[in-house]
């Protein structure tokens, strides 16, 4: 499939409506409709390329500052113990559409005893939370650069965008 029909292109150019929570002149972030868990984002280049493997080494890089910005603030919004981030390339490893992307799962402690299956899962959260959830996703995204190190030195916009979470709620 081509750019001009790819789904996550046109998602990307804004031809189809998502509930974006980043983007940078190189990259997209938005909520996946099937979550497996609150949160869950997928991070994808602008340009369209299928698998990591036909990207060149510039797009991944570029691809890889914004899928960290992303988990951090997945992280940071929704106060997750951990994060899965996972990416398939081509059917026999379950790619679904046709355009690179990253999911980036965050994972609680309370889900139970940690395992993959779990979180392939599809769980259903109404649209108000989704709303919600995005736009902390969102606002955490904006605090993090370049030079930020998670768990350690903080910028001053990281500290700030800190308060920026609140309880989400939901079930296993
Ligand atoms: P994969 O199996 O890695 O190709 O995953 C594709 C993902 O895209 C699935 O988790 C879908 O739920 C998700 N997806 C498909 N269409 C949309 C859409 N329009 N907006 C957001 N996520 C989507
Ligand atoms: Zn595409």
């Amino acid at each position: 499939m081509d750019e001009k029909q790819c789904l996550f292109c046109r998602i990307a150019r804004g031809e189809i409506p998502s509930k974006k929570v980043y983007e940078d002149s190189e990259s997209f972030a938005f909520l996946d409709i099937n979550p497996r868990n609150p949160g869950h984002v997928l991070v994808i280049p602008k340009k369209h390329v299928v698998t990591i493997t036909e990207a060149s080494e510039e797009d991944v890089s570029s691809l890889a500052k914004a899928l960290r910005r992303v988990a951090i603030a997945a992280q940071k919004a929704t106060n997750a113990d951990g994060l899965s981030i996972l990416q398939n390339n081509g059917h026999a490893a379950g790619q679904i559409v046709a355009h690179l992307h990253f999911h980036v799962i965050p994972r609680f402690s309370s889900e139970g005893p940690p395992s993959l299956e779990a979180v392939l899962q599809v769980k259903k959260f109404d649209e108000e939370s989704m709303n919600r959830i995005a736009s902390l996703i969102s606002e955490n995204a904006k605090g993090i650069g370049e030079t930020a190190k998670p768990n350690t030195e903080k910028t001053e916009k990281e500290s700030a965008a800190e308060g920026k979470k609140e309880e989400i709620s939901f079930e296993f």
